[in-house]
């Protein structure tokens, strides 16, 4: 016998899994260079340089254990210390090495700041449509309610009336994700403060704390000379989730850490329980030689100009086309109206050319698809002919 619940989970792949497999099946029968897989956010863009000299560097002057040997279970002191001072001569913050719990990527992140905040399973976080899927999965596994709030599909930014309506006596926290994946928008300055003001006056009502958590992969690929703010300064009950999967590249390595800035209230007990969590889900000690090996890249990004080319070309192209999405600020991936109503079958019929593109409803924001576009840029253009073809069978 095994878990009915686990099994189930187990045996569905996600659709965006699903669509990637299905390329490379038929990338086998028609040829790679005729698929167009937009499916999956795995970066294309190399990890910058400092990445092979730091692995290389540690490699070849320390000893085995100080690379590959366990450090302590919320992560090596040296490689806290250094992400603190970086966060604090970028945003101005007074972290210190005990705010930060270093984690295997932003999913282990999220499923160890759910668990540490979920009291019993009537707790309810809200989550603001569109989504990344795999928070319904998180919420579930902390053992909590999972409440959505739906799009807001003129500005992906964030329906307050609904949120405010959305939160009650069981509501424990709000999870948001800015850049977004899958919309690529980045919440204004207006967003973060209303939702700052929203979540300080409903946690004096309901006289409950509510919690912030800040999923930020992609708080480094932005364009445009955009900022993304150091969150906590507008709320201080932020917990923030950050992972070096996207920002460096490293998406198979697994590095990350959770934020418990000192503002949070009971910091300590808060941190205490995040390294309980990360302890009772086996999420201690995130892979030493990464850990070292992001401290000795602080501040330093994959090369976002080949996103932002991609991004520029993209959405050019496919607005010409007369497709409408709001043009992203962040992320690589660009979310487009479906030509009818139903994303499945718009999906489906995007497959006939080989064009591989992800229904929204997965994001819970139906009626859209989304585009991945961390790909090769020659590629993308050979795929204009296909998101073409794609259009003409709704003339
Ligand atoms: N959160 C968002 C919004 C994501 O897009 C992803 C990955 O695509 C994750 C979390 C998980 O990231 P990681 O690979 O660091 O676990």
């Amino acid at each position: 016998m095994v878990s009915k619940e686990m099994y189930e989970l187990g045996s569905k792949r996600s659709v965006i899994r699903e669509l990637f497999e299905y390329g490379k099946q038929q990338a086998a029968i028609v040829g790679k260079e005729n698929v167009f897989d937009f499916s999956i956010g795995n970066p294309t863009v190399p990890a910058p340089e400092c990445v092979k000299e730091a692995i290389i560097e540690l490699l070849e002057t320390k000893k085995s254990d100080e690379v590959h040997g366990y450090t302590s279970a919320q992560g090596d002191f040296e490689v806290r210390k250094g992400i603190a001072d970086y966060m604090n001569n970028t945003y101005n913050s007074q972290l210190k090495a005990d705010n930060f719990y270093m984690t295997c990527g932003a999913a282990a992140s999220l499923c160890i700041a759910l668990k540490a905040l979920t009291v019993n399973s009537e707790d309810e976080f809200i989550i603001v449509a569109p989504y990344f899927p795999e928070y319904l999965v998180f919420v579930k596994s902390a053992g909590a309610k999972a409440v959505v709030v739906p799009a807001d599909t003129e500005n992906f930014q964030i329906q307050m009336d609904l949120l405010e309506k959305s939160i009650n006596s069981h509501t424990k926290g709000i999870i948001i994700n800015s850049p977004n994946n899958p919309s690529g928008v980045v919440y204004s300055e207006k967003t973060f403060k209303y939702l700052a003001d929203l979540l300080k006056r409903k946690s004096e009502e309901y006289q409950n704390t509510l919690y912030l958590i800040s999923d930020e992969p992609y708080r480094e690929i932005v364009y445009d000379d955009i900022q993304i703010p150091y969150v906590p300064a507008y709320y201080e009950n932020t917990i923030v989730c950050y992972s070096y999967s996207k920002s460096i590249s490293l998406p198979g390595e697994r590095i990350g850490y959770i934020l418990v800035p000192d503002c949070v209230e009971n910091t300590k007990d808060v941190y205490t329980a995040v390294c309980g969590a990360g302890r009772s889900l086996g999420y201690v000690c995130a892979p030493s030689l990464f850990q070292k090996v992001v401290l000795k890249c602080l501040g330093k990004t994959s090369d976002i100009a080949l996103y932002d080319t991609n991004r520029k070309l993209l959405y050019n192209e496919l607005t010409k086309m007369g497709y409408q999405c709001v043009k992203p600020d962040g992320a690589f991936y660009l979310f487009v109206k479906a030509l009818e109503e139903d994303d499945v079958n718009f999906s489906q019929n995007a497959k006939k050319f080989n064009l591989l593109i992800v229904p929204g409803g997965d994001f819970g924001c139906p009626g859209y698809v989304r585009v991945s576009y961390c790909v090769d840029t020659e590629m993308l253009k050979r795929s204009f002919d296909a998101f073409e073809k794609l259009r003409d069978l709704y003339k």
